[in-house]
């Protein structure tokens, strides 16, 4: 995967914008907010659909427009493919190759990339919901009917909550449709278990590989699907049966006490939990090991490297992991920012000078 041109327009504090991209490391520097952030976030925008800052279309338009536009071209396996978003108001027209997508699912998938940013350091120390994440984001650019399940579970989730809510106050509930929407929320469980638990796999293969490159061997790495179900075979049925003989108990809670919106990742290092036990060192290297090994089972699925995005994060690792970045670059592309260019004094890095939301290349 590999960009060859953004284009920006009243996005943030870019008026307008283009931008080129080279093989290998680009590299985006300057003092804070210039404008680093919001090209990852533009770029990020085409592989999930949305801001990684958790920003509505609404905040991300510049201040006094009426909306924003930004086109991308790259190529994929050796074909040019473009994509382009033009949101105006509750108006949000989307483009693939130059022609109209009703869902925003039709433009999931095509690029990918990984995302690094100092939120993630928490990864390992925080609750489970980030590592929910990761699964989720990991799983849907390699599978964007993953997407479709997992929206529509949440949907369901949300009906069968009110319906155990409204129970729980002693109001009509209609026990039928309480069994209607447990065998569905057990279906796309069913389906959203099996998905994680196969991606966990291959990525711990992966991150304990690199892990121990990065410790010089004196580190081992292992990551654990945690989920309601102990695993094997009919899925589905475990989970109809934890649904329904818990009935009681969750209406008593007035809420969805399992399911897929409660999986974990357990991580361990040297056979002992890495939340309750990892340094801070220890906890940077795993989750460079993690978002690396995104990158691999990416690979795996759809034949090339993602676009790798670290934003802001190469000041908050050491020497020897930035070193084990900076050795990535001959087959894949990276963009990084930072707000300085030391260390990057290599003529094969493209340099972009970042102020006040305009790029300037030290290519081309
Ligand atoms: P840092 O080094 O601090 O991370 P940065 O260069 O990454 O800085 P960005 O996050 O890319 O900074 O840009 C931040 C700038 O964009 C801020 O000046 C902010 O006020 C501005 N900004 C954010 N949203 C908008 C918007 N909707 N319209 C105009 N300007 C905006
Ligand atoms: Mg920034």
């Amino acid at each position: 995967m590999k960009i060859e041109k953004l284009k920006v327009e009243n996005f943030r504090n870019i008026e307008s914008a283009s931008l080129s991209f080279s093989d290998g490391v680009n590299l985006l520097y300057g003092q804070n907010a210039q404008g680093k952030t919001n090209i990852l976030e533009a770029v990020y925008y085409f592989a999930r659909g949305k801001s990684f800052r958790g920003s509505s279309d609404g905040e991300l338009k510049r201040f006094g427009n009426d909306g924003f536009f930004i086109e991308m071209t790259f190529d994929s396996n050796e074909r040019r493919q473009s994509l382009a978003y033009r949101v105006y108001g509750k108006d949000k027209k989307k483009y693939r190759n130059g022609a109209e997508e009703e869902r925003i699912t039709d433009m999931i998938g095509h690029f990918r990339a990984v995302l690094f940013f100092p939120e993630h350091l928490t990864l390992v120390k925080e609750g489970p919901s980030m590592r929910r994440d990761f699964m989720n984001i990991g799983i849907s650019q390699i599978k964007p009917m993953y997407l479709n399940i997992y929206s529509e579970y949440n949907k369901i989730l949300e009906n069968r909550n009110t319906i155990l809510k409204n129970a729980q106050k002693g109001l009509y509930y209609s026990e039928e449709q309480l069994d209607i929407w447990s065998n569905s929320l057990a279906k796309r469980a069913a389906y959203i278990n099996e998905k994680r638990s196969e991606y966990i796999k291959k990525i711990s293969e992966s991150a304990k590989r690199i892990l121990y490159e990065l410790s010089g061997g004196k580190e081992e790495l292992s990551l654990e699907y945690v989920s309601d179900i102990k695993g094997g075979s009919d899925i589905e049925a475990q989970y109809r049966d934890i649904l329904f003989s818990s009935r009681e108990r969750e209406i008593a809670a007035g809420c969805s006490l399992y399911g897929i919106h409660r999986d974990d990742v357990e991580i361990k290092i040297n056979g002992i939990s890495a939340r309750s036990f990892a340094s801070q060192g220890q906890q940077r290297s795993i989750v460079l090991a993690l978002k690396m090994a995104e990158g691999e089972v990416c690979r795996e699925y759809s034949g090339e490297y993602p676009v790798f995005l670290f934003d802001d994060v190469l000041s908050e690792l050491d020497e020897k992991r930035r070193a084990y970045i900076m050795e990535k670059k001959q087959d894949r592309q990276i963009l990084i920012t930072a707000c300085e260019k030391q260390g990057f004094d290599d003529s094969d890095v493209n340099v972009i000078k970042v102020e006040k939301g305009t790029y300037v290349s030290s290519y081309r």
